[in-house]
């Protein structure tokens, strides 16, 4: 596998030959029983007596290699390199049916744990730019596992969407002198228009333009460009987003089973770049949050277009159903 630059949009994208087929599904559960294949990188302690809450393995299937350096090079007007990286599945809970919207509060809270504890020690290696944490659920969303899992990835590349943000937030702080981030969250507050559920430091909203009808972002109020920072320091809030996070994901159920889940944070400072100009207000100018993108089957795929989102559905009216579906 390797890397590969479009040089008009200057994206990166994973390409090769070598992708290893998937095992086929054997019924027996990987992570519930066969753990003797598995590479584990870190566990959270059980809760109530169990043996572990959460836990880091590396994916059975990984797309990118731990070792070696990422050999950047040029290949004519192309840029290439190599496919250096970490690819790790996080598995949320012990239980097979633990989903992360009927699982306690205390379990959501310990699997956010173990997530900002993967995207600090892996920010660690100054190797990498960008750490992400995602999940896919339902079948046409790509879910791979049907343990309830997440999936990381620690990039030599900062993904395409959160470049946008990070060249976003920075152009806007110029301007103003203020986060955007704050700003989005403070006029949403104000209107109360397009705001799901608050609760503590954290809101869940959905977006004045959203890319696909019932999309919510969660995010704290108060400015933090790290979620790791907010995992580690703020402990104590952590519990009111694993509540949010738990309450948000069963409303967005009651409309449909599959989403994307993505968890958007401040690039790796210690990878100390040259030509990408945000790290001097990074921490001023970008705000972390999660993304959830719920897939409408029948409506997403009679309407979207590739390159325009569009959704038959506005966020005011899509927030005014989720809140009151019953959870
Ligand atoms: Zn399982
Ligand atoms: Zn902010
Ligand atoms: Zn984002």
């Amino acid at each position: 596998m390797e890397l590969r630059k479009d040089p008009i949009t200057r994206s990166w994208v994973i390409t090769g030959d070598d992708v290893s087929e998937p095992v086929p599904h054997t019924g027996e559960c990987p992570f519930c029983n066969g753990a003797q294949s598995l590479q584990v990188v870190s566990t959270l302690p059980g809760l109530d007596g169990a043996a572990w809450s959460a836990r880091a393995v590396v994916h059975p299937h990984a797309l990118y290699r731990i070792e070696g350096e990422p050999a950047r090079r040029a290949d004519g007007l192309y840029d290439r390199m190599g496919s250096v990286g970490a690819h790790e599945v996080l598995l949320e809970n012990p239980r097979h049916d633990g989903h992360l919207w009927n699982a306690s509060d205390a379990e959501v809270e310990q699997f956010l744990r173990l997530a900002a504890q993967r995207i600090q020690d892996l920010k660690r290696d100054s190797r990498f730019k960008y750490v992400s944490i995602f999940k896919n659920h339902g079948p046409s969303a790509g879910q791979e596992f049907e343990h309830p899992t997440s999936q990381l990835t620690a990039t030599t590349f900062v993904p395409r969407r959160v470049l946008y943000e990070l060249r976003a937030g920075r152009d806007y702080f110029e301007n103003k002198e203020r986060c955007v981030f704050c700003d989005i969250l403070a006029q949403e507050e104000r209107q109360q228009l397009r705001v799901l559920e608050i609760r503590g430091d954290y809101v869940a909203f959905g977006p004045y333009a959203p890319r696909v009808p019932y999309e919510c972002w969660i995010m704290p109020r108060s400015h933090e460009a790290s979620f790791e920072r907010t995992g580690s320091s703020r402990v104590a809030n952590l519990a009111d987003l694993a509540a949010l996070l738990r309450r948000t994901l069963k409303r967005i159920r009651s409309v449909t089973e599959a989403f994307h889940l993505v968890l958007h944070t401040s690039p790796n400072s210690q990878h100390q770049s040259g030509t990408l100009g945000y790290w001097k207000t990074l921490d001023d100018d970008y705000h972390w949050h999660i993304e959830i993108l719920p897939i409408i089957e029948a409506k997403s795929k009679s309407y979207t277009f590739k390159e325009v989102y569009y959704s038959p559905l506005t966020s005011e009216t899509a927030v005014q159903r989720l809140r009151e579906a019953k959870i």
